[in-house]
């Protein structure tokens, strides 16, 4: 993660454990996801519950990196403005 923005230069280090609370940005997306992909393959796939958690689990994993950086993107907007430059 970049210490400063590139395009306006907002600071994104605003204080240490400032992104410990995306961890509430971050989990609502994880828990729509899970609940789509339930619905996707328990009802409409009907797979087994056993493969049903290692897939979900192996999505998930992978999903993590984008997960972690749409979280945070959240968590500073609720706390910075972004203004257009005119
Ligand atoms: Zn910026």
């Amino acid at each position: 993660m970049p210490d400063r923005c590139p395009v306006c230069n907002q600071d994104f280090q605003i204080e240490p454990g400032f992104y410990i609370g995306a961890l509430w940005t971050s989990f609502p997306i994880v828990i729509f996801i899970m609940a789509l992909l339930s619905a996707l393959l328990l009802i409409y796939l009907k797979m087994e519950l056993n493969t049903f958690f290692i897939t979900i689990t192996a999505i998930l994993f992978l999903l993590q990196p984008i997960i972690i950086r749409l979280g945070r993107a959240i968590w500073i907007n609720v706390f910075v403005d972004f203004k257009e430059e005119s």
